[in-house]
């Protein structure tokens, strides 16, 4: 089969590798249908996250089940499958508390199974999930060939979005605002709009992501940063800070501006993968009484909340694709999103 390995910085090749089969009774293989490049993908990609060896790379995807290992009880061969990036034994203490992205045998699309083997990465043409029967969630059939980008988004990117604003407290007549304008923070505007937000400022200084953002729902767009940005959110919400913020980027000055706009006794709910660099300012956090909550998302436990709306077309999260390829032009997926010519390229198989 075709799959996508990064070899280091900007060197993204499409490699012929075995097809996957079921190696553990727990072991689903799915024929990808569409996958994607995630903005952590661009942390290898720009070589900010240097590369032991070259691995297989991609954690988002949905598909169809191929085959399945003899303990797999709730999946049967034909079955569109959405995988959350994270897989979990739906089992352990973390497991039970819809903390599934915390599990005890927590691994991901694309990393290693308990035995060390290497997964499968998402940008390719199947997949071995191991933990498939408390993973991959079933969309009931028919599936839209229309309604797959935003399928895919649940995998990821929207159940992430909706992590932060959850996190962030964000609830009816709330008023909050989302630091980071990438597929995420674009994901939590839509979120939070979604759990009833009267006010959401979206940080932005791009065009295009700005005009999504406003069609996602966010009443306002801020385009300054640091002291200049605080300011400006407090212009828009009459001298008051807002109640929550979402931060989605995961560098020390996002956190730094989404701790700057929250009132004291506010929430930030942060989803940025940690860059680097970052360190919680605890006496700001007492001095404030500000809460911070968040990580990585359990997308396991949210996709039964969101799904529905997803097919029903209540919100259509997969417009941050704004790009299709081929897995012929994964090279150039990847390109686009680093060169900020899309927001998110989708790859369709
Ligand atoms: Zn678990």
């Amino acid at each position: 089969m075709r799959t996508t390995v990064i070899h280091g910085p900007q060197d993204i090749r499409l490699e012929e590798r075995p097809r996957p089969r079921v190696l553990d009774p727990g072991d689903a293989v799915v024929r990808v249908v569409a996958s994607c490049v995630c903005g952590s993908d661009l942390w290898d990609y720009r070589g900010i996250r240097p590369l032991a060896a070259p691995h297989p790379i991609g954690h988002e995807l949905v598909g169809v089940v191929e085959a399945v290992g003899s303990a797999v009880a709730s999946l049967l061969p034909g079955d569109f499958v959405i995988a959350p990036f994270s897989l979990s034994d739906g089992t352990c203490q973390a497991c039970r508390h819809g903390a599934e992205s915390a599990c005890d045998q927590v691994t991901v699309v694309g990393g290693t199974d308990k035995e060390g083997r290497q997964l499968d990465g998402a940008q390719g043409e199947f997949a071995r999930i191991p933990l498939a029967d408390s993973s991959l969630v079933v969309v009931p059939e028919p599936v839209d060939p229309a309604r797959i980008p935003s399928l895919l988004t649940l995998a990821d990117v929207m159940s992430t979005g909706h992590h932060a604003a959850v996190s962030a407290g964000v609830g009816p007549g709330t008023t909050v605002v989302v630091v980071g304008d990438g597929a995420v923070g674009l994901c939590a505007v839509l979120a939070a709009a979604r759990l009833g937000a009267t006010r959401i400022i979206a940080m932005s200084r791009h065009d295009d992501r700005a005009a999504l953002a406003r069609e996602f729902g966010a009443t306002d767009v801020v385009a300054s940063r640091g002291d200049t940005g605080i300011a400006a959110v407090k212009e828009l919400l009459g001298g008051n800070l807002a109640d929550s913020a979402c931060e989605c980027v995961g560098t020390e000055q996002s956190m730094a501006q989404a701790l700057g706009v929250v009132r004291g006794g506010g929430r930030v709910g942060f989803v940025g993968v940690p860059a680097g660099g970052p360190q919680l300012p605890v006496g700001q956090l007492f001095a404030r009484n500000i809460t911070v909550g968040g990580g990585m998302a359990p997308a396991h436990h949210y996709i039964p909340e969101l799904l529905p709306d997803v097919l029903s077309g209540a919100i259509d999260p997969g417009r941050v694709f704004t790009q299709e390829f081929g897995l012929e032009d994964i090279a150039d997926a990847y390109a686009a999103m680093d060169e900020r010519r899309v927001v998110k390229s989708l790859i369709r198989l």
